[in-house]
Protein backbone atom coordinates (compact mmCIF):
# COMPACT_ATOMS: atom_id res chain seq x y z
CA UNK A 1 0.00 0.00 0.00
CA UNK A 2 1.60 3.53 -0.57
CA UNK A 3 2.07 5.42 2.10
CA UNK A 4 -0.20 8.67 3.19
CA UNK A 5 -1.18 10.48 -0.04
CA UNK A 6 -0.50 14.06 0.62
CA UNK A 7 -2.27 15.08 -2.11
CA UNK A 8 -5.59 15.12 -0.30
CA UNK A 9 -4.49 17.84 1.74
CA UNK A 10 -2.19 19.78 -0.84
CA UNK A 11 -5.43 19.59 -2.80
CA UNK A 12 -7.29 21.59 -0.68
CA UNK A 13 -5.49 24.19 -1.28
CA UNK A 14 -6.31 24.50 -4.82
CA UNK A 15 -9.64 23.78 -4.01
CA UNK A 16 -10.47 27.14 -1.84
CA UNK A 17 -8.37 29.01 -4.96
CA UNK A 18 -10.50 27.49 -7.52
CA UNK A 19 -13.39 29.40 -8.53
CA UNK A 20 -16.63 28.63 -10.66
CA UNK A 21 -16.00 29.52 -14.06
CA UNK A 22 -19.12 30.85 -15.71
CA UNK A 23 -17.96 29.76 -19.44
CA UNK A 24 -14.94 28.06 -20.77
CA UNK A 25 -12.31 30.35 -20.88
CA UNK A 26 -9.85 29.47 -24.00
CA UNK A 27 -6.81 32.32 -24.88
CA UNK A 28 -8.55 35.02 -26.86
CA UNK A 29 -5.85 34.66 -30.02
CA UNK A 30 -4.35 31.63 -31.77
CA UNK A 31 -3.52 31.44 -35.08
CA UNK A 32 -1.51 28.01 -36.50
CA UNK A 33 -1.62 27.31 -40.18
CA UNK A 34 -0.85 24.07 -41.80
CA UNK A 35 -0.88 24.52 -45.67
CA UNK A 36 -4.15 26.32 -46.06
CA UNK A 37 -5.62 25.96 -42.76
CA UNK A 38 -6.29 28.39 -40.12
CA UNK A 39 -7.32 28.02 -36.41
CA UNK A 40 -10.41 29.27 -35.37
CA UNK A 41 -10.94 31.34 -33.26
CA UNK A 42 -11.19 29.65 -29.77
CA UNK A 43 -13.55 32.28 -27.93
CA UNK A 44 -16.89 29.91 -28.76
CA UNK A 45 -19.70 32.02 -29.07
CA UNK A 46 -21.29 28.70 -31.09
CA UNK A 47 -21.16 25.28 -31.56
CA UNK A 48 -18.07 23.84 -33.08
CA UNK A 49 -17.73 22.56 -36.77
CA UNK A 50 -16.84 19.27 -37.67
CA UNK A 51 -14.19 21.71 -39.79
CA UNK A 52 -13.44 23.55 -37.11
CA UNK A 53 -12.18 20.62 -34.97
CA UNK A 54 -9.97 18.74 -37.76
CA UNK A 55 -8.19 22.57 -38.41
CA UNK A 56 -7.63 22.43 -34.86
CA UNK A 57 -6.85 18.35 -35.12
CA UNK A 58 -4.28 19.42 -37.72
CA UNK A 59 -2.19 22.11 -36.08
CA UNK A 60 1.50 21.58 -36.14
CA UNK A 61 2.31 19.56 -33.05
CA UNK A 62 3.97 21.61 -30.70
CA UNK A 63 1.84 24.28 -30.99
CA UNK A 64 -1.42 22.31 -30.55
CA UNK A 65 -0.37 21.09 -27.52
CA UNK A 66 1.12 24.79 -26.44
CA UNK A 67 -2.46 25.97 -27.33
CA UNK A 68 -4.32 22.84 -25.26
CA UNK A 69 -2.15 23.49 -22.48
CA UNK A 70 -3.10 27.00 -22.44
CA UNK A 71 -6.46 26.22 -22.55
CA UNK A 72 -5.61 23.86 -19.76
CA UNK A 73 -4.58 26.04 -17.48
CA UNK A 74 -7.59 28.84 -17.87
CA UNK A 75 -9.74 25.67 -16.74
CA UNK A 76 -7.99 23.58 -14.48
CA UNK A 77 -5.50 23.01 -11.80
CA UNK A 78 -2.74 22.40 -14.40
CA UNK A 79 -0.90 20.54 -11.33
CA UNK A 80 -3.51 17.69 -10.52
CA UNK A 81 -4.58 14.42 -12.05
CA UNK A 82 -7.05 12.58 -10.44
CA UNK A 83 -6.53 8.77 -9.48
CA UNK A 84 -9.28 6.90 -10.72
CA UNK A 85 -10.09 2.72 -10.06
CA UNK A 86 -11.88 1.29 -12.03
CA UNK A 87 -13.32 -2.19 -11.24
CA UNK A 88 -15.07 -5.01 -12.66
CA UNK A 89 -18.29 -6.10 -10.55
CA UNK A 90 -19.47 -8.81 -13.44
CA UNK A 91 -17.03 -9.79 -15.95
CA UNK A 92 -17.54 -11.19 -19.55
CA UNK A 93 -20.73 -13.55 -21.09
CA UNK A 94 -21.60 -9.86 -22.25
CA UNK A 95 -24.47 -10.11 -25.49
CA UNK A 96 -22.92 -7.29 -27.52
CA UNK A 97 -20.12 -7.57 -30.09
CA UNK A 98 -17.76 -4.74 -29.30
CA UNK A 99 -15.10 -5.90 -31.59
CA UNK A 100 -12.51 -5.08 -29.03
CA UNK A 101 -13.77 -6.20 -25.56
CA UNK A 102 -12.23 -9.15 -24.05
CA UNK A 103 -15.91 -10.01 -22.55
CA UNK A 104 -18.40 -10.42 -25.92
CA UNK A 105 -19.52 -13.52 -25.48
CA UNK A 106 -18.96 -13.53 -29.25
CA UNK A 107 -15.05 -13.96 -28.62
CA UNK A 108 -15.52 -15.86 -25.56
CA UNK A 109 -14.38 -19.18 -26.88
CA UNK A 110 -11.09 -17.32 -28.46
CA UNK A 111 -10.67 -14.77 -25.93
CA UNK A 112 -10.70 -17.71 -23.07
CA UNK A 113 -12.59 -15.46 -20.72
CA UNK A 114 -15.03 -16.83 -18.18
CA UNK A 115 -17.80 -15.40 -17.37
CA UNK A 116 -18.76 -14.85 -13.79
CA UNK A 117 -21.49 -13.62 -11.65
CA UNK A 118 -22.01 -10.35 -10.33
CA UNK A 119 -20.03 -9.20 -7.35
CA UNK A 120 -20.96 -9.08 -3.82
CA UNK A 121 -21.58 -5.88 -2.16
CA UNK A 122 -18.88 -6.13 0.75
CA UNK A 123 -16.40 -7.29 -1.77
CA UNK A 124 -16.83 -4.37 -3.83
CA UNK A 125 -16.68 -1.64 -1.08
CA UNK A 126 -13.47 -3.70 -0.02
CA UNK A 127 -12.20 -2.61 -2.84
CA UNK A 128 -12.97 0.65 -2.79
CA UNK A 129 -11.35 1.27 0.46
CA UNK A 130 -8.29 0.01 -0.57
CA UNK A 131 -8.84 2.20 -3.87
CA UNK A 132 -9.13 5.58 -1.01
CA UNK A 133 -6.31 4.51 1.26
CA UNK A 134 -3.97 4.43 -1.64
CA UNK A 135 -5.24 7.94 -3.15
CA UNK A 136 -7.78 6.99 -5.56
CA UNK A 137 -10.73 9.84 -5.41
CA UNK A 138 -13.11 8.21 -8.18
CA UNK A 139 -14.25 4.50 -8.16
CA UNK A 140 -15.90 3.13 -11.16
CA UNK A 141 -17.27 0.10 -11.34
CA UNK A 142 -17.83 -1.76 -14.44
CA UNK A 143 -20.20 -4.40 -15.42
CA UNK A 144 -20.57 -6.46 -18.89
CA UNK A 145 -23.72 -6.14 -19.91
CA UNK A 146 -25.77 -4.94 -22.61
CA UNK A 147 -28.60 -3.40 -20.51
CA UNK A 148 -30.20 -3.68 -16.90
CA UNK A 149 -33.44 -5.43 -18.13
CA UNK A 150 -34.32 -8.44 -16.68
CA UNK A 151 -31.48 -7.70 -13.72
CA UNK A 152 -33.74 -6.49 -11.25
CA UNK A 153 -32.03 -8.03 -7.77
CA UNK A 154 -28.93 -7.41 -9.42
CA UNK A 155 -29.61 -3.42 -9.99
CA UNK A 156 -30.75 -3.05 -6.25
CA UNK A 157 -27.31 -4.82 -5.08
CA UNK A 158 -25.66 -2.17 -7.30
CA UNK A 159 -27.64 0.67 -5.69
CA UNK A 160 -26.08 -0.59 -2.92
CA UNK A 161 -22.36 -0.10 -3.75
CA UNK A 162 -22.70 3.21 -5.52
CA UNK A 163 -24.33 4.35 -1.58
CA UNK A 164 -21.29 2.45 -0.12
CA UNK A 165 -18.88 4.22 -2.23
CA UNK A 166 -20.65 7.52 -2.13
CA UNK A 167 -20.33 6.93 1.93
CA UNK A 168 -16.19 6.82 1.68
CA UNK A 169 -16.81 10.69 0.19
CA UNK A 170 -15.70 8.79 -2.77
CA UNK A 171 -16.66 10.11 -6.31
CA UNK A 172 -18.69 6.58 -8.11
CA UNK A 173 -19.29 5.85 -11.18
CA UNK A 174 -20.94 2.78 -13.34
CA UNK A 175 -20.32 1.57 -16.51
CA UNK A 176 -23.18 -0.92 -16.52
CA UNK A 177 -24.45 -1.25 -20.82
CA UNK A 178 -27.39 1.42 -21.69
CA UNK A 179 -30.21 2.74 -18.52
CA UNK A 180 -33.82 4.17 -18.56
CA UNK A 181 -34.82 7.40 -17.62
CA UNK A 182 -35.76 5.67 -14.40
CA UNK A 183 -32.95 3.65 -13.29
CA UNK A 184 -30.86 6.56 -14.06
CA UNK A 185 -33.03 8.42 -11.50
CA UNK A 186 -32.26 5.66 -9.02
CA UNK A 187 -28.85 5.57 -9.62
CA UNK A 188 -28.83 9.34 -8.87
CA UNK A 189 -30.72 8.97 -5.82
CA UNK A 190 -28.43 6.03 -4.23
CA UNK A 191 -25.78 9.01 -5.02
CA UNK A 192 -24.36 8.22 -8.28
CA UNK A 193 -22.02 11.37 -9.55
CA UNK A 194 -21.04 9.99 -12.93
CA UNK A 195 -22.48 7.54 -15.76
CA UNK A 196 -19.69 6.01 -18.12
CA UNK A 197 -21.24 5.66 -21.67
CA UNK A 198 -18.52 5.83 -24.34
CA UNK A 199 -19.55 6.94 -28.34
CA UNK A 200 -16.74 4.84 -28.69
CA UNK A 201 -15.87 6.92 -32.29
CA UNK A 202 -17.51 8.42 -35.02
CA UNK A 203 -20.67 7.97 -35.72
CA UNK A 204 -19.28 6.85 -39.54
CA UNK A 205 -16.63 4.13 -37.64
CA UNK A 206 -18.65 2.93 -35.14
CA UNK A 207 -20.79 0.25 -37.23
CA UNK A 208 -17.03 -1.41 -38.10
CA UNK A 209 -16.60 -2.05 -34.31
CA UNK A 210 -19.99 -2.69 -32.99
CA UNK A 211 -23.00 -4.35 -34.51
CA UNK A 212 -25.16 -4.90 -31.87
CA UNK A 213 -26.00 -1.43 -30.61
CA UNK A 214 -26.51 1.78 -32.45
CA UNK A 215 -24.56 4.67 -31.85
CA UNK A 216 -28.47 6.50 -31.44
CA UNK A 217 -28.87 4.11 -28.58
CA UNK A 218 -26.15 5.24 -27.14
CA UNK A 219 -26.88 8.91 -27.19
CA UNK A 220 -30.45 7.93 -25.71
CA UNK A 221 -28.66 7.01 -22.36
CA UNK A 222 -26.41 9.71 -22.41
CA UNK A 223 -29.46 11.74 -22.48
CA UNK A 224 -31.72 9.59 -19.63
CA UNK A 225 -27.87 10.15 -17.54
CA UNK A 226 -27.78 14.02 -18.12
CA UNK A 227 -31.77 13.85 -17.21
CA UNK A 228 -31.79 12.46 -14.10
CA UNK A 229 -28.75 15.22 -13.32
CA UNK A 230 -25.77 12.87 -13.25
CA UNK A 231 -22.17 13.48 -14.55
CA UNK A 232 -21.93 12.54 -18.20
CA UNK A 233 -18.34 10.42 -18.72
CA UNK A 234 -18.44 9.46 -22.35
CA UNK A 235 -15.39 9.11 -24.51
CA UNK A 236 -13.56 6.57 -27.02
CA UNK A 237 -10.89 4.50 -28.14
CA UNK A 238 -8.42 5.19 -30.27
CA UNK A 239 -6.62 2.48 -32.04
CA UNK A 240 -9.91 0.67 -33.29
CA UNK A 241 -8.67 1.01 -37.03
CA UNK A 242 -10.20 4.41 -37.67
CA UNK A 243 -8.45 7.13 -38.98
CA UNK A 244 -7.52 11.23 -37.93
CA UNK A 245 -11.15 12.25 -39.45
CA UNK A 246 -13.13 9.75 -36.80
CA UNK A 247 -11.09 11.00 -33.72
CA UNK A 248 -12.02 14.59 -34.91
CA UNK A 249 -15.80 13.17 -35.64
CA UNK A 250 -15.97 11.39 -31.97
CA UNK A 251 -14.59 15.01 -30.50
CA UNK A 252 -17.18 17.02 -32.60
CA UNK A 253 -19.95 14.48 -31.63
CA UNK A 254 -19.19 15.56 -27.86
CA UNK A 255 -19.22 19.34 -28.91
CA UNK A 256 -22.91 18.87 -30.71
CA UNK A 257 -24.38 17.36 -26.88
CA UNK A 258 -26.35 19.87 -25.52
CA UNK A 259 -24.09 19.91 -22.53
CA UNK A 260 -20.47 18.35 -23.43
CA UNK A 261 -19.40 15.68 -20.95
CA UNK A 262 -18.08 16.57 -18.03
CA UNK A 263 -15.54 13.75 -18.59
CA UNK A 264 -14.39 12.47 -21.44
CA UNK A 265 -12.12 8.96 -21.91
CA UNK A 266 -9.53 8.89 -23.79
CA UNK A 267 -8.28 4.66 -24.44
CA UNK A 268 -6.21 3.92 -26.20
CA UNK A 269 -6.53 0.59 -27.55
CA UNK A 270 -5.02 -2.54 -25.81
CA UNK A 271 -5.65 -5.43 -28.51
CA UNK A 272 -6.28 -8.05 -26.64
CA UNK A 273 -5.18 -11.44 -28.05
CA UNK A 274 -8.88 -13.84 -29.50
CA UNK A 275 -10.56 -10.21 -30.20
CA UNK A 276 -11.35 -9.12 -33.94
CA UNK A 277 -8.45 -6.34 -33.61
CA UNK A 278 -6.07 -8.31 -31.99
CA UNK A 279 -3.77 -7.77 -34.53
CA UNK A 280 -4.15 -3.49 -33.98
CA UNK A 281 -0.75 -1.62 -33.53
CA UNK A 282 -0.95 0.67 -30.98
CA UNK A 283 -2.00 4.87 -31.91
CA UNK A 284 1.81 6.51 -32.59
CA UNK A 285 2.07 8.93 -29.32
CA UNK A 286 1.69 11.64 -32.01
CA UNK A 287 -1.77 10.67 -32.78
CA UNK A 288 -2.53 10.22 -28.96
CA UNK A 289 -1.47 13.57 -28.37
CA UNK A 290 -2.95 15.26 -31.13
CA UNK A 291 -6.32 13.63 -29.65
CA UNK A 292 -6.27 14.50 -26.06
CA UNK A 293 -4.94 18.22 -27.25
CA UNK A 294 -7.90 18.97 -29.14
CA UNK A 295 -10.12 17.08 -27.03
CA UNK A 296 -8.78 19.72 -24.31
CA UNK A 297 -9.42 22.33 -26.81
CA UNK A 298 -12.82 21.43 -27.80
CA UNK A 299 -14.20 20.20 -24.84
CA UNK A 300 -11.88 23.07 -22.27
CA UNK A 301 -14.12 21.94 -18.70
CA UNK A 302 -14.08 18.24 -19.11
CA UNK A 303 -11.80 16.17 -17.60
CA UNK A 304 -9.95 14.15 -19.82
CA UNK A 305 -9.14 10.93 -18.71
CA UNK A 306 -5.94 9.10 -20.14
CA UNK A 307 -7.81 6.20 -19.25
CA UNK A 308 -6.78 1.98 -21.16
CA UNK A 309 -3.26 1.38 -22.73
CA UNK A 310 -1.59 4.21 -20.63
CA UNK A 311 1.35 1.66 -19.90
CA UNK A 312 2.14 1.02 -23.23
CA UNK A 313 3.75 4.76 -23.65
CA UNK A 314 6.95 5.68 -21.66
CA UNK A 315 6.67 8.06 -18.81
CA UNK A 316 7.59 11.17 -20.87
CA UNK A 317 5.06 10.33 -22.89
CA UNK A 318 2.25 10.29 -20.19
CA UNK A 319 3.92 13.26 -19.31
CA UNK A 320 3.29 15.39 -22.44
CA UNK A 321 -0.28 13.50 -22.59
CA UNK A 322 -0.71 15.97 -19.08
CA UNK A 323 0.62 18.67 -20.64
CA UNK A 324 -1.83 18.21 -23.53
CA UNK A 325 -4.48 18.39 -21.30
CA UNK A 326 -5.13 15.06 -19.40
CA UNK A 327 -5.80 15.25 -15.99
CA UNK A 328 -7.09 11.84 -15.01
CA UNK A 329 -5.87 8.25 -15.08
CA UNK A 330 -6.61 5.08 -14.05
CA UNK A 331 -4.29 3.22 -11.55
CA UNK A 332 -4.70 0.28 -9.49
CA UNK A 333 -4.66 -3.49 -9.83
CA UNK A 334 -5.95 -3.54 -12.70
CA UNK A 335 -8.67 -1.57 -15.41
CA UNK A 336 -11.60 -3.93 -16.41
CA UNK A 337 -9.43 -6.57 -17.97
CA UNK A 338 -6.44 -5.14 -18.90
CA UNK A 339 -3.45 -3.93 -17.03
CA UNK A 340 -2.59 -1.26 -15.48
CA UNK A 341 0.03 1.02 -13.05
CA UNK A 342 0.03 0.87 -9.94
CA UNK A 343 -1.00 3.71 -7.18
CA UNK A 344 3.27 3.35 -5.69
CA UNK A 345 4.08 3.62 -9.36
CA UNK A 346 1.65 6.47 -10.40
CA UNK A 347 2.77 8.38 -6.98
CA UNK A 348 5.91 8.45 -7.84
CA UNK A 349 5.52 9.55 -11.34
CA UNK A 350 3.39 12.03 -10.70
CA UNK A 351 5.91 13.53 -8.39
CA UNK A 352 8.45 13.31 -11.00
CA UNK A 353 6.58 15.35 -12.56
CA UNK A 354 5.34 18.15 -9.81
CA UNK A 355 1.89 16.52 -10.27
CA UNK A 356 -0.47 15.69 -7.75
CA UNK A 357 -3.84 14.18 -7.10
CA UNK A 358 -7.24 15.91 -7.28
CA UNK A 359 -9.97 15.36 -4.41
CA UNK A 360 -13.08 14.10 -4.45
CA UNK A 361 -15.72 16.60 -5.43
CA UNK A 362 -12.56 18.98 -6.34
CA UNK A 363 -13.33 19.61 -10.14
CA UNK A 364 -16.20 22.49 -10.74
CA UNK A 365 -18.05 20.86 -13.39
CA UNK A 366 -18.24 18.00 -11.17
CA UNK A 367 -19.37 20.02 -8.22
CA UNK A 368 -22.14 22.45 -9.95
CA UNK A 369 -23.37 18.82 -11.40
CA UNK A 370 -23.96 17.36 -8.17
CA UNK A 371 -25.41 20.17 -6.33
CA UNK A 372 -26.24 21.43 -3.51
CA UNK A 373 -28.41 18.44 -2.36
CA UNK A 374 -26.36 15.82 -3.14
CA UNK A 375 -23.43 16.92 -1.51
CA UNK A 376 -25.24 17.35 1.26
CA UNK A 377 -26.73 13.74 1.27
CA UNK A 378 -23.03 12.77 1.00
CA UNK A 379 -22.33 14.70 4.21
CA UNK A 380 -25.25 12.49 5.98
CA UNK A 381 -24.64 8.62 4.43
CA UNK A 382 -20.48 9.69 5.70
CA UNK A 383 -22.33 10.58 9.04
CA UNK A 384 -24.19 7.36 9.13
CA UNK A 385 -21.33 5.11 7.87
CA UNK A 386 -19.34 6.63 10.77
CA UNK A 387 -21.91 5.79 13.06
CA UNK A 388 -22.54 2.47 12.33
CA UNK A 389 -19.14 1.99 12.62
CA UNK A 390 -18.91 3.34 15.80
CA UNK A 391 -22.17 1.22 16.92
S1 LIG B 1 -20.92 -3.58 -24.07
FE1 LIG B 1 -19.11 -3.34 -22.80
S2 LIG B 1 -18.74 -5.35 -21.88
FE2 LIG B 1 -20.18 -5.65 -23.58
S3 LIG B 1 -18.88 -6.23 -25.30
FE3 LIG B 1 -19.19 -3.99 -25.43
S4 LIG B 1 -17.46 -3.10 -24.30
FE4 LIG B 1 -17.55 -5.29 -23.77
Amino acid sequence: MASAPRFLLASARHAAAQTTPKRALVPSTFTARRGNATAVDPLRAKPWTRQEVQEVYDTPLMELIFRAASVHRLNHPPEQVQLCTLLNIKTGGCSEDCSYCAQSSKHADKVGLKAEKLTDVETVLVEARKAKANGSTRFCMGAAWRDMSGRKRGFERILKMVEGVRALDMEVCTTLGMLTPEQAAQLKKAGLTAYNHNLDTSREYYPKVITTRKFDERLDTIEAVRQAGISVCSGGIIGLGENDGDRVGLIWEMSQLPEPPESFPVNALVAIPGTPLEKNERVTIQELLRTIATARIVLPTSIIRFAAGRISYTEPEQALAFMAGANAIFTGERMLTTPTSGWDEDHAMLGRWGLQGMASFESTTVRMKEGQAALEATEERKAAAAAEATA
